[in-house]
């Protein structure tokens, strides 16, 4: 039959297309994939650039670089602020020698055994809350030296 002959070779036809466009995908796929690798490797190449750039000039950077210097220096201190936090949270010091996460009290690393220092610095700043409660004792003093003067003058 005419009809079916017709129908298989369309079909045989459809079929090659497939394979044909198959082909074609994995080729852009596999383009796209090397071309993401090779913008990731730009990527690292040029941050990179900027931590060497950035170490090797911190003194003596030239104008063009000053907002972004800051903007580095900013987020390092940032970073080094919320990891104090985030070490307060979870009630941890991190050992300088080796980086493990040892009880914020203990005095040694449980790690690697070397000395943790003594923690304070961090918290200073929360005393300031405790300062208005010291007022409310001296205002009672005035009152005692306003009478004194009273009595010397008579
Ligand atoms: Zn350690």
């Amino acid at each position: 039959m005419a009809i079916w002959d017709d129908i298989t070779k369309k079909a045989a036809a459809l079929g090659e297309k497939a394979v044909k466009q198959a082909k074609d995908l994995s080729e852009v796929a596999k383009l796209k994939l090397q071309i993401a690798e090779a913008e990731k490797t730009a990527e690292d190449t040029y941050s990179q650039l900027g931590r060497l750039y950035a170490a090797a000039h911190a003194d003596d950077y030239e104008e063009g670089f000053a907002s972004l210097m800051a903007a580095a220096v900013n987020a390092e201190q940032t970073i080094k602020t919320l990891r104090n936090q985030l070490n307060d949270a979870k009630g941890v010091a991190v050992c300088e020698k080796c980086g493990a996460e040892v009880a914020k009290d203990a005095a040694f690393c449980s790690a690697c055994g070397a000395e943790m220092p003594k923690p304070a610095p961090v918290e200073a700043e929360v005393v300031t809350e405790e300062a208005p409660v010291e007022e409310a004792p001296a205002e009672e003093a005035p009152t005692v030296e306003e009478e004194t003067p009273a009595e010397t003058v008579e």
